[in-house]
């Protein structure tokens, strides 16, 4: 294709670019589940759980939900509770409940969706989740963009990108389009994605890459450049301070008392009880923190461990929202990671 470009990076320089990479994955590619026995129902199930989740962690996650729900109908015909409770561990719940509302709407459907604007109208799924899908699952001709292929497209061509691409990830996107558009191959798209995922993870990593071993390397603009890899590119963040929020540890009471969140992100999900503020006194016994949206909250849990004289603490939830879980029943209600994690730890901690 002639660009503008094409002609400054070469196009010679992509296509060899493509090869290498496409050579490298067919020999050193990871061996993930969802690419055994590839199904579009498994690769829109695998993108779902990868919005924000480290793939070993999603894993796990994935292989059970095969087990339970293996297609579109199984999920969509669920009850709630069980996808919640499946998920649960993996955070960031309403994409759960946005993929079995995107089952629900699949099975409904006389053909799946084929292009990822098509994919884009159903729940859960952005621009980048809408390219992964149709290319790796259906053959389409695009190329998924997210800040890993970003920055391995930017270290290979900084010669010819503007210096400010290398803080600022929305106009590197769109200085990279039309490059982009040069490296599509007509039916291998999918794998092109798929080999810079890999690629981004095991060998041009964000801080530390792997330089030494890059089967690319004569092509990457850094060195020539005299440029360090550990800093570019460096996109900017928008920091805020953290939130604090206080909970109540409430045991010896026959259980431990939860509440179910009216929160959208985590409605129906079990958490300690926010602290009314007049009781800060109680002693901290676990701090944790949570990102949620990349707001950093700071979550300190304080004891009152006693049966009698419950009303003065109680949470400033509703009452009918607020249950007292037995320590058996845990593994029985979907709880957010984090605070799962706490109710662990505690439990251990007193225990000892
Ligand atoms: S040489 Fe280093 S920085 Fe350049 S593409 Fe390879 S791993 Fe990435």
């Amino acid at each position: 294709m002639e660009t503008k470009q094409a002609k400054m990076c070469g196009e010679e320089k992509i296509h060899a670019i493509n090869n290498i990479l496409l050579e490298w994955w067919r020999e050193s590619g990871r061996q993930l589940p969802w690419r055994k026995n590839r199904s579009l129902y498994g690769t829109v199930l695998s993108e779902c759980m990868l919005q924000q989740t480290r793939v070993s962690v999603a894993i796990p996650y994935f292989l059970r939900w095969m087990e339970r729900f293996p297609s579109f109908t199984a999920t969509a015909e669920a009850p709630e509770e069980e996808i919640l409770l499946l998920w649960s561990g993996l955070g960031y719940y309403s994409r759960a409940r946005n993929f079995q509302k995107l089952c629900q709407k699949i099975v409904k459907m006389e053909q799946f969706p084929e292009t990822p604007r098509e994919w884009q109208q159903l729940p859960g799924i952005g621009p980048y989740s809408a390219a992964a899908i149709a290319s790796i699952g259906q053959n389409y001709d695009a190329i998924a963009l997210d800040g890993n292929v970003l920055r391995i497209l930017i270290r290979l061509h900084a010669d010819w990108l503007p210096r400010e691409t290398f803080r600022d990830k929305n106009l590197a996107a769109k200085n990279l389009q039309l490059l982009i558009e040069v490296m599509k191959i007509p039916g291998r798209c999918g794998a092109i994605g798929e080999a810079l995922m890999d690629f981004g993870t095991e060998i041009c990593t964000p801080r530390g890459p792997k330089c030494n071993s890059c089967p690319i390397e004569k092509f990457c603009s850094l060195k020539k450049l005299n440029l360090s890899a550990a800093t570019i590119p460096h996109f900017s963040k928008a920091t805020r301070p953290p939130v604090h929020v206080h909970r109540l540890w409430c045991r010896g009471i026959g259980g431990i008392w939860l509440v179910r969140s009216q929160r959208s992100r985590l409605r129906d999900f079990y958490e300690l009880p926010v602290l009314s503020e007049k009781f800060l006194s109680l002693p901290v016994i676990h701090t944790f923190r949570r990102t949620i949206c990349g707001i950093c909250y700071v979550e300190h849990v304080h004891d009152f461990d006693g049966s009698a004289a419950l009303s003065p603490f109680f949470p400033t939830e509703t009452d009918e929202n607020a249950q007292i879980i037995a320590v058996e029943d845990l593994n029985k209600i979907p709880i957010s990671g984090p605070h799962r994690q706490c109710i662990g730890k505690i439990l251990a901690e007193k225990e000892k």
